[in-house]
């Protein structure tokens, strides 16, 4: 098919702003389109030549665009330049500036779809040495070749900024409508999530028909579109709504999905990204493992700080980009711990059309928990008091929430439902203000800290027992001066024992009188089993603890144990914050 019928098209669709409208533009175009080149077009128009999981990509630096189009031009690049300040948009300037050459080339062929499709797809796969020059060839191969119209669109894929703003959705409605009925778009759709690959689907329904789309499956190695949860505001509606349900903790990280055979593992992000290379901890973790089968599993990434062994912000871990020696560095600083919660393939079989109980049953037999390899802890109940409980236990170990789900409930990849059902506590903005903490205890330091402390545990005072009750573990915030003066500066408070006056359910490696009080902030505070401080007061049996807490660097040298912030102070900020989350717990 000629290139030209395919622009034609796409000029129209980016004049229109009704989905309908774009639909049936979509439609006219599909129908016209060889069956051979039909993948190709279906992946032109959403802006790429693969689908996004096989990470063969686009992107061209402009200023290499700007190179070829001056030679398939004649222009100056200065010239080019301009012209790309003053439209910001490369596309639009190699539409002008293809018009406009003064050398028109002396025999040009009609671009095909097939043509600009390999030449592309060959610039994306182009690396190593001498790969820039073979990308400039390619690329002037089409422009020279191409219509104002055709290198409008040509610059912009190269660029990476196709921008058509055909949603996948509405590709599915026309490829439905053209090779179907619209009726059957479900059934197309299930295939797109099942398979994330629209060309895929859009060469097995146009040579097999819908009842091809059957055979679609789950297949290793090609990552599944994710199941999504709705939310509702409290626990009793979903208790209510769900009945007796499997309550998971909701761990705050990055989505994981686990393509896991015997000799080899890939991991795919939420956005179905091969993000393998970014987690080499996970993979060893897995690979331990020693998985016989073929399987597929999801989890949640979470960063752990080696010390405390509590999580820390997911920020820690969204930065794993850039060189293979930063990665490493950084899995090695912070390394994340996999809490897997589903599994959708094992062996041959798909798991996903199977109720969650016996996903869940299979993930425990598939994955053993091994260092940095778990699985999510679940509560099964239709209790919602015990719920409430097992939320604050979640919020406890550092978890956002809980995730509720249908025990007799499918995988339904790429649906959003009520099937899962997410239960979070917003946080408000960090605690407005600092606080200030007696140092209790001690842990020993491992890795980097080996030889100072790894963590403190840190106390508020209560003024009304003259007691101090715990109320977290410090980590972080810690410059390595800081590390080596910690013993130094804390030797004349150590104790063999718990000194009287500490209150504490946690018992670290050494103890402290109550001394020294350090300058802390907390993302928040959080109803806690473990700490003491406040113990009873918001609910029985839990005391309350603050949330990532981090030393601003500030020894409260001025002030005494009994200065510090109380147990007192840390109530009223607790319901400081509940008012503000407006009680959505
Ligand atoms: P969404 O993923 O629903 O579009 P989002 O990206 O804002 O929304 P959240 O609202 O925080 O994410 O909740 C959903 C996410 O929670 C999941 O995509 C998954 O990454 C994460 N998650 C954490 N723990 C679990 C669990 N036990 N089961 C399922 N998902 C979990």
């Amino acid at each position: 098919m000629q290139f030209a019928r395919v622009v034609e098209v796409y000029d129209r669709i980016e004049a229109t702003t009704k989905r309908l409208e774009m639909t049936n533009l979509l439609v006219g175009l599909l129908r016209a389109t060889p069956p051979a080149d039909l993948d190709e077009v279906v992946y032109l128009t959403q802006g790429r030549i693969h689908p996004d999981y096989m990470g063969i990509e686009l992107g061209l630096a402009e200023k290499m665009v700007i190179r070829v189009l001056a030679y398939a031009t004649g222009l100056e690049e200065e010239r080019i330049e301009t012209m790309w300040r003053d439209k910001g948009d490369l596309g639009l300037v190699a539409e002008e500036a293809i018009a406009s050459r003064r050398q028109k080339p002396l025999e040009s062929t009609p671009l095909t779809v097939a043509k600009v499709y390999d030449n592309l797809d060959a610039i994306a796969r182009e690396s190593g040495e001498g790969s820039q020059d073979r990308k400039i060839r390619l690329l002037s191969d089409l422009l020279s070749n191409a219509t104002p119209r055709e290198a409008k669109y040509i610059v912009r894929m190269v660029v990476g900024k196709m921008r058509l703003g055909v949603a996948d959705m509405t590709i599915i409605d026309a490829l439905a409508t053209t090779f179907a009925t619209k009726a059957d778009r479900d059934r197309v759709e299930r295939a797109y999530n099942v398979s994330s690959d629209l060309g895929e689907v859009a060469r097995v329904i146009a040579a097999k028909g819908l009842k091809g789309l059957d055979e679609v499956r789950l297949k290793l190695f090609r990552p599944i579109r994710a199941m999504l949860a709705e939310r509702l505001e409290t626990l009793e509606e979903i208790v209510q709504r769900m009945g007796k349900a499997a309550l998971e903790y909701k761990y705050d990280g990055l989505r994981v999905q686990a393509h896991i055979s015997p000799s080899k593992i890939q991991l795919f992000s939420r956005h179905l990204e091969d993000i393998t290379g970014q987690f080499p901890e996970i993979l060893e973790g897995l690979r331990k493992l020693s998985v016989d089968r073929e399987t597929i599993v999801e989890g949640e990434a979470v960063p752990v700080d080696a010390n405390t062994g509590e999580f820390l912000p997911f920020q820690e871990v969204s930065r794993r980009r850039g060189r293979k020696t930063d990665v490493e560095r950084m899995a090695k600083e912070f390394p994340v711990t996999l809490f897997t919660f589903d599994c959708l393939l094992r062996g041959e079989e798909d798991l996903t059309p199977r109720p969650y109980s016996e996903r869940r049953k299979a993930l425990e037999t598939v994955i053993n928990v091994s260092e940095g390899i778990r699985h999510s802890t679940v509560r099964v109940t239709d209790d919602v008091k015990e719920a409430e409980r097992f939320f604050d236990e979640a919020l406890q170990a550092g978890c956002e929430g809980l995730m509720a789900k249908a025990l007799d409930s499918p995988y339904e990849a790429g649906a959003r439902g009520y099937q899962w059902i997410k239960f979070k506590k917003e946080y408000s903005a960090a605690l407005s203000d600092t606080i200030d903490l007696v140092v209790v205890g001690a842990f020993a330091g491992r890795g980097k800290r080996a030889g100072s402390y790894g963590a403190l545990l840190m106390a508020a005072y209560d003024e009304a027992s003259d007691v101090f009750r715990t109320t977290c573990k410090l980590g972080t915030g810690f410059d390595d001066e800081t590390l080596r003066q910690f013993p130094e500066k804390l030797k004349a408070a150590r104790r063999e024992r718990r000194p009287a006056r500490v209150d504490s359910k946690i018992e670290p490696d050494i103890w402290f009188n109550p001394e020294v009080v350090l300058e802390v902030r907390g993302a928040e505070l959080t109803v806690s089993p473990v700490h003491t401080a406040a113990w009873d007061a918001i609910r029985s049996g839990a005391g309350l603890a603050v949330r990532f807490p981090r030393f601003t660097g500030r020894w409260r040298e001025d002030k005494g144990p009994e200065d510090a912030t109380t147990v007192k102070e840390l109530l009223e900020m607790y319901r400081g914050q509940l008012k503000r989350t407006k009680g959505s717990h």
